[in-house]
């Protein structure tokens, strides 16, 4: 279900290819996240001055705020190499010590979903992390013996939607940890404006604002919302996005004009219809909706949270009278048995 939606914040084939184009390549042109790029330039700074190698960076948060853009001027402005991969894709303790004994010094290995590194080969990173050195068995059964290679010093950065996931001695190794926040419909118009300038498309800032509304949040989600906006505008021979335009192409893609989907209004109809409006339990929850429990709490819940539709409790989800009101649906004092219970 995922895959179609339009504003999914997941990477998608077709998001790979344009996202190099659009991606911001210094801390300059990022727009947004204004305590992270103040602490990142400080550091940044620092290092340079002293010649020194960046610590070790965590960036978390929702999908398609960021992260790996983030990671590649990271790199930019060290004047350094960046190696990128992800967790799920090292499979074995080999292929990291490959990666890791083919870094120069200062430079940056990336790794995204880091949550999803294997044990096995988190264990090879401690020490590469601590002591810059890989710890390597040679042989087997009684004569096997470890030796001790050193590596130049590196950077890595690692990027999770859930820093929650990490084990206790990786987390502990980042020197800086940085969480990325959902962005406000004024930064989101902005990045509009600016990839549109760079895609060639014609739109107002009335049209940017509007699709910037309906975006969750996210840049990945604003950017793909203009194409298609541009896609709509072209084959109605309209010309250039502007309010009404804008409008229109995300009435037609079923983009509500707070951004939600079918799937969202899906999930807030569960909870009302078949809950009472919570609380309801992220298990039942994703049982009730056919979802799976991971894309309820990194992709609809942040977004739904922020604006104010759920909230979450110690006994579970619950729908606010705002998501009564959106949908339109009488909501009663009481509806909410447990408000008492709100955090
Ligand atoms: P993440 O790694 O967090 O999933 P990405 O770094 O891949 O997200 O960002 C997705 C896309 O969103 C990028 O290609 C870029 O075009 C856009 N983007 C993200 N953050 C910004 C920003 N602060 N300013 C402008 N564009 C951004």
């Amino acid at each position: 279900m995922g895959k179609k939606r339009i504003v999914t914040a997941s990477k998608t084939e077709m998001d790979a290819d344009n996202e190099k184009s659009l991606r911001p390549s210094s801390l300059k042109e990022y727009i947004g996240q204004e305590k992270i790029k103040n602490n990142m330039n400080v550091f940044i700074s620092a290092a340079k001055q002293r010649g020194d190698t960046l610590d070790h960076v965590l960036f978390f948060g929702p999908p398609g705020l960021g992260k790996t853009t983030l990671a590649y001027i990271v790199a930019h402005e060290m004047g350094v190499n960046i190696k990128v991969t992800s967790g799920p894709a090292i499979e074995k303790p080999g292929d990291l010590a490959a990666m890791l004994s083919n870094l120069n010094k200062g430079d940056i290995l990336f790794i995204d979903e880091i949550h999803r590194m294997n044990k096995v080969v988190e264990e090879v990173l401690y020490p590469a992390l601590e002591d810059f050195a890989l710890d390597i068995i040679v042989g087997k059964g009684p004569g096997a013996r470890s030796i001790r290679l050193d590596l130049p010093p590196f950077t890595l950065i690692g990027a999770t939607t859930r820093a929650g996931l990490l084990s206790s001695p990786l987390r502990d190794r980042f020197g800086v940890m940085c969480r990325l926040e959902l962005y406000s419909p004024e930064e989101l118009q902005e990045i509009i404006m600016r990839s549109a300038k760079i895609l060639n498309v014609e739109i107002t800032p009335q049209g940017a604002r509007e699709l910037a509304c309906r975006s969750r949040g996210t840049p990945r989600i604003a950017n793909r919302i203009l194409k298609r906006a541009r896609d709509f505008v072209q084959v109605l021979n309209m010309k250039i996005i502007d309010e009404k335009s804008a409008k229109k192409s995300l009435d037609f893609l079923e983009v509500d004009e707070r951004g939600l989907d079918n799937n969202d209004r899906r999930m807030l109809h569960a909870i009302i219809g078949s809950f009472g409006g919570g609380p309801v339990g992220l298990d039942t929850l994703a049982a009730a909706i056919g979802e799976e429990k991971d894309n309820i709490e990194d992709v609809y819940e942040p977004y739904l949270i922020q604006i104010g539709f759920i909230q979450r409790t110690p006994r579970g989800r619950v729908a606010t009278r705002h998501a009564y009101e959106h949908l339109q649906i009488p909501y009663q004092e009481g509806t909410v048995e447990n408000e008492r219970f709100l955090l």
